[in-house]
C-alpha cells in the first residue's frame, strides 16, 4: 500500500496562502495601531466570519495593536475580560464577545447614533475611498434620493457637466455665494479649490420629504453637524490602508507629490471616523451603496 503524500504543488500553494494571510494580519494590525480602522469594526468582522483575516487574529495581537496598550496592560485586560490568551478573535464565545464589545466601546468611544434624525445624510471619508463612485451608484439606482450638487472653483474634468456633476464657478461667484449665506458649508479641499453645498436645493428637497445626500469632505461634514445636528453622518472606510493606497495609485489621476499629500490628509481624516454616526466599509460599491440607502431608510423620521 502506498503512503498518501500531499503533492508538492499543494504544499507550495498552502505555504503561499499562509504567507498572504500573515501579511494581511500584519496590515490589519498596522491599521488598528494607526487608527485607520476602529477596533469595533475589526471585532464585528471577526464575529461575523471566524475564517476572515480579523477572525484569525489572536486576541493577544489584537489588544497589543490597539493604541496605548502594552504587554502588561494587555495581560491585565485579558484577566479582567476573562479571555484566554490563546484565543483567536473569531473563536470567542458569546459572553466574551459581549464583554469585549462593551470594553471597546468604553475605551474607544464611537459617536452613538441618536434618534430623531432628519433626512439629511452626509457621506464623507478619505481620498480615493470611493465616495464619488458610491454616490454616483446611488444617483443612478435611487432617483428618489436627492444628491446635492456642489459648487466648486476647480475647473471641470473631461466629461464633467456644469449643473450635473458640479456648479463650476469662479472665485468671485463663490465669494458672492458665501456673502449671501447661500452655502450650507464650504471648505478648501486638498489645499487647492473651494467646494460648497448650495443651501436652497437642499431645503427644498427636505421640505418635500425627500432624503438628501451630500458627498463632501471632513471639514464640510463637521460644519453640517454644527449647523444641522440632526443630520446623519456616514464615514466610508477602505477595507485597509494598503487598499486605499492601491486605489489612489490605481486611478492614476494624481502625480506622486499630490498622492503623497492626499495620503497625509487621509491619515488625518481616518482618525476622525469616531465622530461619525455610522461607518461603512467600501469593499464593493454596490454593497456600500445599499448600506447607505438602508441607513437612510432606517434613520429617517
Ligand atoms: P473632486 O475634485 O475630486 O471632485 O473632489 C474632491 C473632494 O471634494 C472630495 O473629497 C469631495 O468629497 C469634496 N467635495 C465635493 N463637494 C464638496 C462640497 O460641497 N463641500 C465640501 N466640503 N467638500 C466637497
Amino acid at each position: 500500500m502506498s503512503e498518501r503524500r500531499v503533492p508538492e504543488v499543494d504544499r507550495a500553494a498552502a505555504a503561499r496562502r499562509a504567507v498572504e494571510r500573515r501579511r494581511a494580519r500584519a496590515s490589519l494590525k498596522r491599521d488598528l495601531t494607526t487608527r485607520v480602522v476602529a477596533p469595533q469594526i475589526v471585532a464585528a468582522q471577526a464575529f461575523a466570519d471566524a475564517e476572515s483575516v480579523a477572525g484569525s487574529m489572536r486576541i493577544t495581537d489584537f489588544l497589543l495593536a490597539l493604541p496605548a496598550i502594552g504587554v502588561g496592560k494587555r495581560d491585565r485586560i485579558l484577566v479582567e475580560l476573562d479571555i484566554s490568551p490563546v484565543k483567536r478573535l473569531g473563536g470567542l464565545g458569546v459572553r466574551q464577545r459581549v464583554t469585549l464589545r462593551h470594553w471597546l466601546d468604553e475605551r474607544f468611544p464611537l459617536q452613538s447614533p441618536r434618534s430623531g434624525r432628519s433626512r439629511l445624510l452626509v457621506l464623507a471619508g478619505p481620498t480615493a475611498v470611493g465616495k464619488g463612485t458610491v454616490a454616483a451608484h446611488i444617483r443612478e439606482n435611487h432617483p428618489d434620493i436627492h444628491l446635492s450638487i456642489s459648487a466648486t472653483t476647480r475647473p471641470p474634468r473631461p466629461g464633467e457637466i456644469d449643473g450635473v456633476h458640479y456648479f463650476f464657478v469662479d472665485d468671485a461667484e463663490f465669494d458672492r455665494m458665501i456673502a449671501e449665506d447661500a452655502l450650507l458649508e464650504h471648505a478648501v479641499v486638498h489645499n487647492r479649490s473651494r467646494y460648497g453645498t448650495p443651501r436652497a436645493p437642499i431645503d427644498k428637497a427636505l421640505s418635500e420629504g425627500k432624503t438628501v445626500l451630500l458627498e463632501i469632505d471632513l471639514q464640510g461634514a463637521r460644519q453640517v453637524r454644527a449647523a444641522e445636528p440632526s443630520a446623519t453622518l456616514i464615514f466610508l472606510l477602505p477595507p485597509s490602508w494598503d487598499e486605499l493606497v492601491h486605489r489612489l495609485v490605481g486611478r492614476g489621476t494624481e502625480d506622486e507629490e499630490e498622492r503623497a499629500r492626499r495620503l497625509r490628509t487621509a491619515k488625518i481624516e481616518l482618525a476622525a471616523q469616531s465622530e461619525f454616526d455610522y461607518r461603512i466599509v467600501n469593499e464593493d460599491v454596490a454593497t456600500a451603496a445599499r448600506e447607505v440607502v438602508e441607513l437612510s431608510e432606517a434613520t429617517a423620521r
